[in-house]
């Protein structure tokens, strides 16, 4: 089955119309179709629009970041924890030191306790998407290899090293992540 390179804008609001998030204004997201890079619902939406048409997708939570877990949610001792200083509600840190470890939300402080909640940040909710189709093309088999789309100059930019197997940095020195690379400037992810 031939995959394609879809490059889109979207901006993200919840069901109230707050705006959540949104690339328009700055740098469109392009995603190899089938790799998981984007909500299974939104994928399933831009699929087969055309060139230039602008749409409307709402995507349940299940098909966007997953219902809530209530069992998610524990009371943790502060003093487990590798974090200084005051803690407060609706503070998130990561679990762990992995760039890739779930963010957690600080639901409240009781006493010398936390009360951490590991959901996504957006599980449960309803999301609704405006988009606009701006590309679609098929992708290379250096880009199917690779798990994501090559923008210009080639994969992650056509820097030293590139992605190979799995992912690149900028320096071509290892710090392979599979489907990428975590470095915010490579462009291998976009
Ligand atoms: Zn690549």
């Amino acid at each position: 089955m031939s995959r394609n390179i879809v490059t889109f804008h979207y901006t993200l609001r919840d069901t109230q119309g707050a705006v959540i998030d949104a690339s328009v204004g700055g740098e469109p997201i392009s995603f190899l179709e089938g790799a998981g890079q984007i909500v299974e619902g939104l994928e399933e939406g831009l699929r087969g629009l055309a060139t230039g048409t602008k749409a409307h997708i709402g995507v349940p939570a299940a098909k966007a970041y997953g219902e809530r877990d209530e069992a998610q949610v524990q009371r943790v001792l502060k003093s487990l924890l590798p974090i200084e200083g005051e803690i407060k509600a609706g503070d998130q840190f990561r679990a762990g030191t992995d760039a890739y470890a779930p963010i957690v939300t600080v639901m409240g402080v009781e006493g010398d306790e936390l009360l951490l909640d590991a959901n996504h940040p957006l599980a449960g909710v309803d999301l609704e998407f405006e988009v606009e189709l701006l590309a679609s093309r098929p992708a290379t088999a250096d880009e199917i290899a690779h798990g994501h789309a090559h923008g210009e100059g080639g994969c992650c930019g056509g820097k030293e090293g590139g992605c190979g197997d799995g992912g690149c940095d900028d320096t071509g020195s290892g710090d392979d992540k599979a489907g990428g690379c975590d470095k915010p400037d490579c462009g291998c992810k976009t």
